[in-house]
């Protein structure tokens, strides 16, 4: 059967150059790095030239660079970490309320550990506001921790800005930059960012690896007690073939970063387009203009995402309803809720996330497809029937904005 994969904020295909550059070490280049014999020693150079190319993409120096096991154990070690290490100075944490669960349940279990945690609330497009980050900045906030660009509705949060204020009053300023590592450029110097996770699953590297950046003279507790692996804060023998696998997958978006770019936006702003004037009672998630090239969001009124997802599926359409981690619970996504999308429509919403393999032919069969799916389960929706009847009102006419909707019969 035919399968068309737009599910690529939640994981990507293994890039075939990074698969070609960690087959040694999967093979006949074996060393652990720590031995001190040349088999060692080349796995050991390895890593320090893949730490190497991964600090340069980023501004950053080699020995800022921490390797881990993916995006959710950068962002545990960066949050817990830092709060541990640095809790004599205050015990306040600032969050947004749309963060991945990684960094939201990483505050919860904080907040159990005598924490104080600050989620701040985003507008209709998912924006933190700067001016409301500074006026929740008290004596005592130590840290806080903005993700650079949302994973499922892809909004870019206005990172310069939030880095400058938390600087400006001694906070220590973590970003979840799973989504944007790869898609945007990223300096941590001219950002102003002291700590940022960024994971290779996302960009067409292995799963199972990952980065936490830490900027010089940033504390930190240690993340795994053990040996003296990554400057003894993070034991364990090295995932060699993944940390070279993710440092080329990172060099081959960089290299490629905006030609794939701008193909991806044709694609995005061609499906958004599409969905909203051909598919009535709909709604694009999210901003338009401040959105990852890769991600649509839409919510569909009078349906339910499950059964959505299940009839796309059938066609051969890997989508996804929110976030990996949202979809088979009935729990409504936090993003969503948070963007103030009421409940009733929360359930309707579509996540497509092209990559580097997605075609225009894929984004028109996506929107037949989809169009035929929507038909299909108003047909059998009794609240549909309802409002064609006049006796129930469409909530998406009433509060979406204008030209991000389509509310047509
Ligand atoms: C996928 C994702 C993570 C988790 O990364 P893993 O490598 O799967 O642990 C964290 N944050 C965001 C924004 C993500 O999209």
């Amino acid at each position: 059967m035919k399968q068309i994969y737009l599910d690529n904020a939640s994981t990507t295909p293994l890039r075939p150059e990074a698969l070609d550059a960690m087959m040694p070490y999967l093979t006949t280049e074996y060393g652990n790095p720590s031995s001190l014999y040349p088999l060692g020693h080349r796995s050991e150079n390895a890593i320090a030239d893949a730490r190497a190319a991964l600090a340069g993409l980023i501004g950053a120096k080699p020995s800022e660079i921490y390797f881990t096991s993916g995006g959710s154990e950068s962002d545990n070690w960066a949050i817990k970490g830092y709060a541990h290490a640095n809790k004599a100075k205050g015990t306040h944490i600032i969050t947004s309320a749309i963060e991945h669960h990684a960094v939201l349940h990483v505050c919860a279990a904080l907040e159990k550990d005598g924490f104080e945690v600050t989620y701040l609330p985003v507008d209709a497009e998912g924006m933190v506001s700067p001016a409301d980050f500074e006026a929740a900045i008290r004596e005592d906030t130590i840290l806080a921790s903005i993700m650079f660009a949302n994973n499922e509705v892809g909004t870019i949060e206005p990172i310069a800005e939030l880095a400058a204020i938390a600087k400006q009053h001694g906070v220590a300023f973590h970003t979840d930059a799973v989504q944007a590592f790869g898609h945007l450029p990223i300096d941590v110097n001219e950002l102003g960012i002291d700590m940022l996770s960024a994971s290779a699953h996302k960009l067409e590297g292995p799963k199972g690896v990952g980065l936490l950046y830490v900027r010089r003279g940033i504390k930190l507790d240690n993340l795994i007690d053990g040996g003296q692996q990554e400057r003894g804060r993070r034991a364990s023998t090295e995932n060699v073939p993944g940390i070279v696998g993710f440092a080329k997958a990172a060099e081959l978006a960089w290299d490629g970063m905006d030609a794939e770019a701008n193909r991806q936006l044709a694609m995005r702003d061609h499906c958004i387009k599409r969905i909203l004037a051909e598919i009535p009672h709909c709604k694009l998630n999210g901003s338009w203009e401040n959105r990852l090239a890769n991600n649509v969001n839409v919510s569909f009124e009078f349906i339910e995402g499950e059964g959505m997802l299940l009839q796309l599926a059938a066609k051969g359409l890997c989508t996804s309803s929110g976030s990996a981690c949202t979809s088979g619970s009935l729990d409504p996504s936090h993003v969503l809720l948070a963007l103030g999308m009421p409940h009733e429509i929360s359930h309707g919403s579509l996540r497509v996330t092209l990559g580097r393999a997605t075609t225009m032919e894929d984004i028109d069969y996506l929107v037949d497809s989809l169009k035929a799916t929507i038909e299909n389960l108003r047909m059998m929706s009794p609240l549909y029937e309802d409002y064609k009847q006049g006796n129930y009102d469409s909530i998406i006419a009433g509060y979406a904005a204008d030209g991000m909707k389509n509310v047509h019969a």
